[in-house]
């Protein structure tokens, strides 16, 4: 359920920002999901809608943009992307790979009244 605490750290980024930049009203938010992220997108869309109930973000639309993953991978010595973070080196088949990228959750956009 790490998807409803989530949701509950992007609302309160939600309501900071109204502050910052006066706004009432969130209409959009635009999130990027790392591929790596180990989100549901069901799960969070589900949880979205309950934790902005009564809030500025009621009935806001969640747009998820997927991020692709991304390692480092010791053998190749270079960067290369996986799709899951138990994922082998797809030039080698190596394990010898740490992420470094594409493990986030990110608000990239928001569209605001
Ligand atoms: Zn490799």
């Amino acid at each position: 359920m790490h998807e409803m605490a989530l949701c509950e750290s992007i609302l309160d980024i939600l309501q900071e920002q109204a502050k910052a930049q006066r706004f009432s009203r969130v209409r959009t938010v635009r999130l990027e999901v790392g591929a790596l992220s180990c989100v549901e997108s069901e799960a969070l869309r589900f949880n979205f809608e309950v934790v902005t109930r009564g809030s500025l973000a009621e009935g806001a639309g969640l747009e998820l943009i997927e991020v692709a993953g991304e390692a480092w991978c010791l053998v190749c010595a270079q960067p290369v992307t996986v799709g899951g973070l138990l994922d082998a080196c797809p030039l080698c088949g190596s394990h010898q790979t740490q992420v470094t990228g594409g493990d986030t959750l990110q608000i990239k956009e928001l569209e605001v009244d």
